[in-house]
């Protein structure tokens, strides 16, 4: 959506703030032995206790074939997105761990994702999550009035070069506010100057998602989870923001 209205840019914000400290919340209980649905029942109390409304449960895009069964995606390793929580699946030592959550708030959507290490991390592991931080920051800069989808696809893809980590983009951001996914697709590559044009007041979810190897993915039997054919670790860091003239606001911060 494009925001206009200050009373859904005010329900936005409040929504992303929300958002912003559950996840964080959720990331303190990420430890070795602790199961993913655990993590899923701590992020569903938070959102709920706030006053929030889960965006992910019970969710179904265009051209899937079951809702998705839970509050919170969690994805670990060589699961890029879409990680269904389970009490079967107990998170071990050096896991990286990609937590993505997204709410509703008086009815205005806000989406937002990180990856966490449990334990202690290795170093390959550290620069990982590090360059999608890296190029969230550098996608957010160049996410003003004016520019292009494409500047925020090559600004992400300079980084991942960087590091000489691979970029996903089968996968990527998207549009968001009064729905949880909306048109224009904000691609995690692209040329700078190409693409649809940012608007003031555009709220857009940027989601940089590298893998230490190969970027190909493949959806697995769940129907949901997508992983790396190569099993090679990924990690993700998104933020929903808000185009201004002078690059993106940050919505979704504590
Ligand atoms: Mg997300």
């Amino acid at each position: 959506m494009i925001a206009k209205k200050s009373e859904d840019i005010q329900n936005l914000r409040e929504a992303g703030k929300i958002l912003a400290s559950a996840l964080q919340h959720v990331a303190t209980l990420v430890r070795p032995g602790v199961s993913t649905a655990k993590l899923d029942v701590a992020a569903e109390k938070y959102i709920r206790d706030a006053g929030a409304v889960p965006a992910f449960l019970n969710y179904m895009p265009d051209g899937a074939t079951s809702a998705f069964p839970a509050v919170l995606c969690v994805s670990i390793n060589d699961e890029v997105v879409h990680g269904i929580p389970s009490e079967e699946r107990i998170i071990t030592q050096g896991d990286l761990v990609m937590l993505d959550l997204g709410l509703s708030y008086n009815g205005l959507f806000s989406d937002a994702a990180i990856t966490v290490c449990a334990g202690a991390c290795d170093e390959k592991g550290t620069r990982l999550i590090k360059a999608t931080q890296e190029a969230l920051a550098a996608a957010i800069e160049v996410a003003k009035a004016g520019n292009r989808t494409g500047d925020i696809g090559a600004a992400i893809e300079a980084v991942a070069k960087k590091y000489n980590l691979s970029v996903v983009d089968e996968l990527g951001g998207h549009s968001l506010g009064l729905v949880p996914h909306e048109k224009p697709f904000v691609s995690n590559t692209g040329k700078a100057g190409t693409g649809e044009i940012l608007s003031e007041g555009l709220i857009i979810a940027i989601e940089p998602i590298f893998t230490e190897g190969k970027p190909d993915i493949f959806l697995d039997s769940d129907e949901w989870t997508y992983r790396t054919e190569d099993g090679s670790r990924s990690a993700e860091t998104e933020h929903t923001v808000m185009v201004t003239k002078d690059g993106a606001e940050v919505l979704t911060r504590v």
